[in-house]
């Protein structure tokens, strides 16, 4: 008789094997260990195995296609999300650009529809400023000195961007009325802009 090999793992199957129905190198139990039997079921492990190699190939082919599908919606979204950003930005610059600002309290042709708070800010406009103020008071020509006024006229406008950006977090927010800005000296040399406003939303009068 033909040395037997197990049909699972090809190994010799010695006669104790034979006897027991089991091969000790891998495990697996036989029903039937004639030569016919363990030819049959060799056969049916190789079909077997083909069968297991078709299903692992499919598996593989839905999960690259899961993954393809995966980054497909990941750079949707992504483009999705640059587009609302681009929107956005779109949309404020728009907003800050009609924005309007007033010392007064209404706008000519418009109505407050909303009272939306306070909105503040304070920019520093430089250190050396107060002696820079100082030395303009003495100067002979009685001006103060351009690099105060450019400082002075920078922190002033920053002040008015600050407090238009703050309105701006309330969506409604289109106008602010009642600035008033104030000079804030430090004791260490340092001069500042002081904003204060009412945001509001306004609406054309025959809108
Ligand atoms: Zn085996």
């Amino acid at each position: 008789m033909a040395q037997q090999k197990c049909p699972y793992c090809g190994a010799e199957l010695a006669p104790e094997m034979l006897e027991q129905k089991m091969c000790f190198a891998c495990g697996e139990m036989f029903e039937d260990v004639s030569e016919e039997g363990l030819a049959n079921l060799k056969e049916n492990i190789s079909l077997m195995r083909i069968e297991e190699e078709k299903l692992k190939a499919e598996e593989e082919q839905i999960r690259i296609k899961h993954r393809a599908q995966q980054e497909e919606f990941q750079k949707k979204y992504e483009e999705q999300k640059i587009n609302r950003q681009i929107e956005l930005q779109e949309q404020y610059r728009k907003r800050l650009k009609n924005f309007k600002i007033t010392t007064g309290f209404n706008f000519e042709g418009y109505r407050i529809v909303d009272y939306l708070g306070v909105v503040s800010a304070d920019v520093v406009a430089g250190t050396g400023v107060v002696s820079e103020l100082l030395a303009g008071f003495t100067d002979t020509f009685g001006k103060r000195s351009g690099s105060f006024e450019g400082k002075l006229s920078r922190a002033r406008q920053a002040v008015l961007n600050e407090m238009k950006l703050k309105a701006l977090n309330n969506a409604h927010a289109n106008a602010i009325i009642g600035i008033d800005l104030d000079i804030v000296t430090f004791s260490n040399d340092m001069i500042g802009v002081s904003g204060l406003g009412t945001a509001v939303e306004i609406e054309p009068i025959d809108g």
